[in-house]
């Protein structure tokens, strides 16, 4: 079989990817039966986004990532419908040490016009905390950053919503396939087939956007476990375990004092956190985080903490069983007192509701860059990698911008996540938060 557009991978990037294309060749006279194909090895929805927490926010702390977010935001309020999308607004809720960090945030966001409120002082950011919870009362806040626009959707559900739109624009989505084998054309650079479980696919364009698998299909490309990070040699990829879990509390119960669905909460502080559990002290003087959500869909309370960095080698990392069957990677034992211990520290409403956590395998593993933010970029003169660095099932838009460039229109947001910044050094800032993404 032949198409324009060869697609690996039927998640949130591969997925948007397809639909776009279809959209923009519609539009140019161009769609013809075979032009956008989807290999997917599994299901639809069968990685990193079918298990993700699904949150949705602009808050980050480098300004292209901010660009590029308020850009998939949009995507996300125009078809919330078909996305499962709850425009709940976020809430980064900071001890001192991230004021300013935040308030260059909040600068931005103004500047390109993402709605967001942003209130500093602790008996202020008390007053606004309290003004929407009554049971709010975590100590030593210092700055609020509100986000109106964002919040957080179902995570198979949106991504088997952009199949059924890429489906309807005229993509092909083929399930029970898996890529083996990336070949070129003789004597030519460029990519020209790719050997499957289900014999050969040609095409003009191959578009990988494999999520954790992302690792293997480097070498597919054919280049190497390290590169060269601003003079220095550095790993291209490496693995994390995202610590996640739920809390059986019926998420209809988590509103605001109107009654409104809660926004999605995430505090960084570095306030002591004592475990309600064993009253042993779990973090002293040290930044910690975590978010939670009320999730209609897993019906409870939903959320996470910082990500734990696998040591293990990268090739050597089992992904199959992926997710929540895998046998190797689940979120740490610690996780449970520590995460609901600070919900408690959090909100009243969730005191002595520990025993309520959900002792279920949970969280997975995601395949980051070197600098943690995504690669968005051509390789072999006809490979597109879509790498999103696993924090991505937020950038659904990146589908629309990707689809524009293969069409021949160069984004300015997808620019900065170019490969060639690592060996120039242009590397996206750090913040001083607790997780290697924000
Ligand atoms: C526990 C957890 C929580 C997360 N929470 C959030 C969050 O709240 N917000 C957020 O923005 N991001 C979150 N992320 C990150 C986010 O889920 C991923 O960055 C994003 O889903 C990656 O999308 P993708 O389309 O690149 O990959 P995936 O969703 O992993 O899809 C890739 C697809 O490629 C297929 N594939 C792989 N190899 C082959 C092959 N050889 N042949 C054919 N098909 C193949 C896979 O089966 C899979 O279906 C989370 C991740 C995890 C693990």
């Amino acid at each position: 079989m032949k198409s324009k557009y060869l697609i690996i991978g039927a998640g949130v990037h591969g997925l948007s990817t397809a639909w776009n294309l279809c959209k923009k060749l519609k539009k140019k006279n161009q769609l013809k039966d075979n032009s956008v194909i989807v290999l997917e090895k599994s299901k639809v929805a069968s990685g990193a986004g079918s298990i993700s927490c699904g949150i949705a926010r602009n808050n980050y702390f480098q300004p292209s990532m901010r660009e590029l977010m308020t850009h998939s935001i949009n995507v996300w309020n125009e078809n919330a419908e078909q996305l499962t999308f709850h425009k709940v607004g976020y809430m980064q809720i900071n001890s001192q040490l991230m004021v300013e960090n935040m308030s260059q945030v909040y600068e931005q966001q103004k500047n390109i016009g993402f709605e967001s409120t942003f209130v500093t002082g602790a008996k202020d950011c008390d007053k606004y905390m309290k003004n929407l919870f009554d049971d709010w009362q975590a100590q030593g806040i210092e700055s609020v950053l509100h986000e109106k626009k964002s919040g957080y959707g179902h995570n198979r559900g949106a991504i088997l919503g952009l199949a059924e739109l890429a489906k309807k624009e005229g993509a092909k989505i083929l399930e029970g396939i898996e890529v083996l084998e990336i070949n070129n054309g003789s004597g030519s650079k460029a990519a020209q087939n790719v050997k499957t479980t289900k014999g050969v696919f040609e095409f003009e364009n191959l578009i990988v956007a494999v999520g954790p698998w992302v690792e293997k299909f480097w070498k597919l490309m054919g280049y190497n476990d390290y590169i060269n990070v601003n003079g220095s040699k550095q790993r291209m990829w490496s693995y994390n375990m995202l610590e996640e879990g739920e809390l059986e509390y019926d998420p209809k119960l988590h509103t605001t004092n109107n009654q409104k669905e809660s926004p999605i909460l995430h505090v960084d502080t570095e306030a002591t956190l004592v475990s309600k559990h064993t009253g042993n002290t779990i973090h002293e003087n040290e930044i910690w985080g975590i978010y939670y959500k009320p999730d209609v869909y897993r019906k409870c309370i939903q959320g996470g903490s910082s990500p734990r960095e696998i040591k293990t080698e990268p090739h050597k990392i089992e992904l199959e069983p992926y997710g929540h069957d895998s046998k190797k990677y689940k979120t740490s034992s610690e996780f449970y007192d520590k995460w609901t211990s600070a919900l408690s520290f959090c909100q009243k409403r969730f005191e002595g509701k520990h025993k309520n956590y959900r002792k279920r395998s949970n969280g997975g593993v995601g395949c980051l860059t070197p600098d943690k933010f995504p690669v968005f970029d051509v390789f072999n003169e006809n490979i597109y990698l879509v790498a999103d660095s696993n924090h991505g099932w937020k950038m659904v838009g990146v589908g629309e911008l990707v689809a524009d460039e293969l069409l021949g229109k160069k984004s300015s947001i997808l620019e900065p996540f170019r490969f060639s910044r690592y060996e120039k050094g242009k590397l996206h800032p750090r913040s001083k938060s607790p997780f290697p993404w924000s």
